[in-house]
């Protein structure tokens, strides 16, 4: 039997805390699916299609790797997939009652599947999206945190704001 991770998010951007989990999970997972919410209650700074797009290009090294958009309830996603496992960072403490949480609710709702938590990387524990995106808005450097796709593509969102000053 194979194992099939999907490891879902916004992602809006990639960052280099997730791709370091999708790098590790590639080692462990015959296969590993990067599910890219479309439809959510945030409001996102890139499209479903941008989003997807990076992930795409900063994770193609990833023989193992796919990415897809998903709509609608994770589990129906999970299952449409044949997946048995469901992949989560954990960054801090803060991360954790929350995604208890929803690894039991989908555990109810996908018995055949289980939730596997990889904490993050030691010094990748602040990166993430939402700070880059205010980072980036702010005119600051965050080459460090992401692929250079995505900071290219984040200087492009953000420079009329900088050009109206
Ligand atoms: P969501 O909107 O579902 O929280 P995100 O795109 O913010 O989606 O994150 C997707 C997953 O990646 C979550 O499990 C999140 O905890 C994890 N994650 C985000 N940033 C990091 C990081 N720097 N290191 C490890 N895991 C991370």
């Amino acid at each position: 039997m194979s194992n099939r991770a999907i490891y879902p998010g916004t992602f809006d951007p990639i960052t280099n805390g997730h791709i370091d989990i999708v790098a590790r999970a590639s080692k462990i997972f015959d296969h590993v699916i990067v599910a890219v919410a479309a439809s959510t209650s945030k409001n996102t700074a890139f499209s479903t299609d941008e989003r997807v797009q990076f992930a795409r290009e900063t994770l193609s090294q990833y023989t193992n790797v796919e990415v897809q958009r998903f709509e609608g309830l994770l589990a129906n996603f999970v299952r449409q997939w044949g997946a048995n496992a469901v992949l989560r960072g954990l960054r801090a403490v803060s991360d954790f009652e929350y995604e208890f949480q929803l690894a039991g609710m989908n555990k109810h709702l996908v018995p055949e599947a289980d939730t596997i938590f990889m904490p993050t990387r030691e010094n990748y524990s602040y990166i993430s999206s939402s700070l880059i995106r205010e980072i980036a808005s702010l005119g600051g450097d965050v080459s460090e945190f992401v692929h250079p796709i995505v900071r290219d593509a984040l200087a492009e969102r953000f420079s009329s704001r900088h050009q109206k000053k």
